[in-house]
């Protein structure tokens, strides 16, 4: 999947390395590359031009961070902007109570996936403890009907069809009530599809959505119809308003154009990605994943490393410089613990931060959960109450408490604990990292 814009991007990126410093002039050539990258894999051109202004202002702009090279700048922004373009995506099918019909409801080109997405829909809501039926309401496709009951007999999963029948709103409402009966809780309905958009089909699949009101309106598109897919998308979000695409075939050899414009033109994300023939091969859409596939995984662990390692100095620096004034907050608490919980940091930090060393012992064994608790506690806090904890009488532990899902009492023991902390820490600020060693070792 995406070969060739994989490959033309690391090339592109490559060439931007060796320099000494991004500037307009050096960055111009590789992002040319860029841009020629994402046209050859048909991105279309109104998004590329698109995505390259933002990428262009973003490397020339200074919110780059200064230990990384160019070249690993440019794969940052890079990678944001992928980011930005394919999400942010929300997974959720809204299902309703079990004890409720949730309407879902599949529409698509003759051919993009949508019958077999059906299936594979099914069975992950069957894999959930939900009671799928599936609905033959494709009346247009002499075989998908049989076609969704052998799928319906793989899975052990009902379906409900009728072939007399030719109205297909008739045949859903006559599903979502055939739903109730059996103590189904999502109606899955496989619509008609076309070889072209055309307004009739337009017109039965909106009649579709007013009188059976689906609770989300799923597009299914072929990723490997690149363009096609995605203006065959926008007419349809413009008839339905779609709530998300399912991209198929993104296993096969997709260029990536689709993938990547689809959300931008329609303003719908991809929800979900079909990934293979089989019934499993139906995967929630991550546009981080894709993004990371598609730069090279280990490109991008190795820059969020680096800038991890920046951001985490600068944050410390920024602390010392605020404890040399004597102010340690509930904020800034609750950054040192956040910092502490990171695994491999921890040694590094001993001996940069002010204090520590007192809390060593303490932190030895505090784990993830009881870091939660805490945070939720100081969540629960007032502006006010973070600045200055002696305001938080019983009442606002009380209050607190509830806030955060826990009892009065370990409020209490957060601000002792913190109380402990922040002593050690003004005392400690503006000693020199000899004394500091000197301290720890006490
Ligand atoms: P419909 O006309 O939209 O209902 O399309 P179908 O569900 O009948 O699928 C058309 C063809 O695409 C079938 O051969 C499916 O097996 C195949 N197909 C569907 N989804 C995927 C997918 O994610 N990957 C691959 N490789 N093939 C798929």
């Amino acid at each position: 999947m995406f070969e060739s814009l994989q490959d033309g991007l690391s090339s592109a990126l490559k060439s931007l390395s060796g320099q000494g410093k991004l500037t307009e002039a050096n960055m111009r050539e590789g992002l040319k590359l860029v841009e020629r990258s994402l046209l050859e894999a048909d991105v279309s051109f109104e998004v590329a031009r698109y995505f390259m202004k933002n990428v262009t202002e973003k490397a020339v702009g200074e919110t780059v961070l200064k230990s990384l090279k160019p070249q690993q700048q440019v794969v940052g922004i890079v990678y944001q902007e992928l980011c930005d373009l394919m999400g942010p995506v929300d997974h959720s099918l809204h299902l309703k109570g079990k004890n409720d019909v949730t309407v879902l409801m599949l529409c698509g080109l003759q051919g993009a996936g949508k019958t077999t997405t059906v299936g594979k829909l099914g069975k992950m809501l069957k894999a959930g403890q939900r009671n799928p039926l599936l609905v033959a309401a494709d009346l247009q496709r002499p075989a998908a009907i049989d076609q969704l009951h052998v799928l319906g007999e793989q899975l052990g999963l009902p379906v409900y069809s009728d072939r007399e029948e030719k109205d297909p709103v008739k045949v859903c409402n006559a599903a979502i009530k055939e739903a109730k009966k059996l103590g189904a809780d999502v109606v899955i309905l496989d619509t008609a599809g076309r070889l072209h958009i055309d307004e009739e089909l337009m017109g039965q699949l909106e009649r579709i959505d007013k009188q059976c009101s689906p609770e989300q309106i799923y597009l299914t598109v072929d990723a490997m119809t690149g363009q096609d897919a995605v203006n065959s998308a926008k007419a349809f979000n413009d008839a339905l308003e779609i709530d998300g695409v399912i991209m198929t075939k993104l296993d096969g050899d997709a260029r990536g154009g689709a993938a990547l414009s689809v959300k931008h033109v329609t303003g719908v994300p991809i929800k979900f990605m079909g990934t293979g023939e089989k019934l499993e091969a139906l995967e929630p859409f991550h546009p981080d994943r894709m993004a990371q596939r598609i730069l090279g995984q280990g490109d991008i662990l190795t820059l969020f490393e680096t800038a991890q390692k920046e951001f985490d100095q600068e944050q410390m620096l920024a602390q010392e410089e605020k404890l040399k004034k004597g102010e340690f907050t509930l904020d800034d608490f609750r950054k040192q613990m956040s910092m502490i919980a990171k695994p491999g940091l921890m040694q590094k930090m001993m001996g940069m931060m002010p204090g520590m060393g007192q809390m060593r012992e303490a932190m030895n064994d505090f784990d993830e959960s009881e870091m939660k608790g805490l945070f939720g506690i100081i969540d629960s806090m007032t502006p006010a109450e973070k600045a200055n904890t002696k305001l938080i009488d019983q009442s606002r532990r009380r209050r607190i408490a509830a806030g955060a899902g826990c009892e009065p009492h370990q409020v209490n023991e957060l601000i002792k604990q913190y109380d402990a902390m922040a002593q050690v820490m003004t005392a400690m600020a503006g000693k020199g990292m000899r004394d500091r060693m000197k301290m720890m070792g006490e």
